[in-house]
């Protein structure tokens, strides 16, 4: 791997390039502070956003995070706030253990002081916080001289490199290719220059190389190989798990609840509400006994969803409660439902459920 030297530039002039186009072109974003602004920007609106980011989409992410920082415009609001809010807050982003180890470490900051680590070292010591993040982080909020290196910084690396490795394989090359053109100065806003350059000009299907500020230093575009980095090694498919989730309903009319459980501390989707469920899990399926004796009645319903490490298909059944002992939970108002905070999951199979079963007649 070699640095093209086209027009006389290598790594410094990369930097330069990139962070003059970005200087015009940075994306709008509610957690960033624009190039030039002379603003300092608010570390725990860079975690926040940071946390939210991982595995989601800007688009994803940008209701929840304006929602969150209306309601705990601090961090030690946030570390105040029950579990329950928070969770409930976060409902329908996804990859729930991000929302507890969110909580965690607001407490954690909190509890030593309210101020952020400003070192990477000590960012990758917080609860939920991994080298990607501290990285970014520690550039963005701290502007820290850190290698950050998300989809975006891999995809624009590849090329600009042109690492033929497939990742994952290619990810330690792709990370000195990164380290040699990472400035010493505006290294935070060099860290968002690339992600805004990947999200906006070296996209997955059509590099735009013709608008490119680094085309002349790109080894992929030369080669005509653009398109087809970074080469990606197939994944194995997912394992398929199947499950039940339960529909135990109570009440008439207005006056209809649904039980509502809280899931296990530990686990998938630990700690959320939810409908009760058979059991499944990353590593099998559900038993598929409900939870309690009743008239069940299987819906023509069903939800697949797909988690990191395997697919659920996770059937339902509904039942009206006669009487006998429940679950530990909560009886929900059924009109109310939207409000519970649950997880996409079982937001989706309460859907499925009251579609297929709209009056609770059994
Ligand atoms: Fe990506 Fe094309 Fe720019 Fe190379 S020249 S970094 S492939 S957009």
């Amino acid at each position: 791997m070699t640095l093209s030297d086209k027009d006389g530039g290598g790594a410094g002039a990369i930097a330069r390039l990139l962070l003059r186009w970005y200087d015009d072109h940075a994306r709008s974003l509610p957690w960033r502070i624009a190039p030039g602004s002379g603003e300092s920007p608010d570390p725990y609106r860079v975690w926040l956003s940071e946390i939210m980011l991982q595995q989601t989409t800007v688009a994803a992410v940008a209701p929840y995070f304006a929602e969150f920082t209306r309601r705990w415009p601090t961090v030690a609001d946030l570390a105040a706030a029950p579990d329950e809010d928070v969770l409930a807050a976060w409902a329908g982003l996804g990859y729930y253990a991000r929302a507890r180890n969110l909580i965690a470490c607001a407490r954690e900051v909190v509890a030593a002081g309210g101020v952020f680590p400003d070192t990477e070292e000590g960012l990758r010591a917080l609860p939920g916080v991994g080298a990607y993040t501290a990285a970014a982080i520690a550039a963005i909020a701290f502007g820290r001289r850190a290698v950050v290196v998300d989809a975006n910084v891999e995809r624009v690396v590849s090329r600009l490199f042109a690492i033929r490795t497939p990742l994952p394989a290619s990810k330690p090359e792709i990370r000195t290719a990164t380290d040699a053109i990472t400035p010493e100065d505006r290294a935070g806003d060099f860290a968002q220059a690339m992600m805004d350059l990947g999200a906006r000009v070296c996209t997955v299907r059509e590099p735009a190389c013709l608008i490119c500020p680094i085309a002349n230093h790109c080894d992929a575009r030369e080669q005509g190989i653009a398109a087809i980095l970074p080469a990606k090694t197939p994944k194995k498919p997912r394992p398929e798990r199947t499950g039940t989730a339960f529909w135990i309903e109570r009440g008439e009319g207005d006056a209809r609840e649904v039980l509502l459980v809280s899931r296990p501390a530990k686990g998938m989707l630990a700690g959320m509400r939810a409908l009760p469920s058979d059991g499944w899990s990353a590593r099998g399926d559900g038993d598929g006994v409900p939870p309690v004796n009743a008239h069940w009645q299987v819906l023509e319903a069903s939800v697949t969803h797909g988690f990191t490490h395997f697919t659920l298909t996770m059937q339902l059944m509904a039942a009206r409660h006669d009487g006998g002992d429940v679950p530990e939970g909560e009886w929900w108002p059924v009109a109310r439902i939207g409000d519970a905070g649950l997880p996409t999951l079982f937001a989706r199979a309460a859907a499925g459920a009251l579609a297929c079963w709209p009056d609770g007649d059994d």
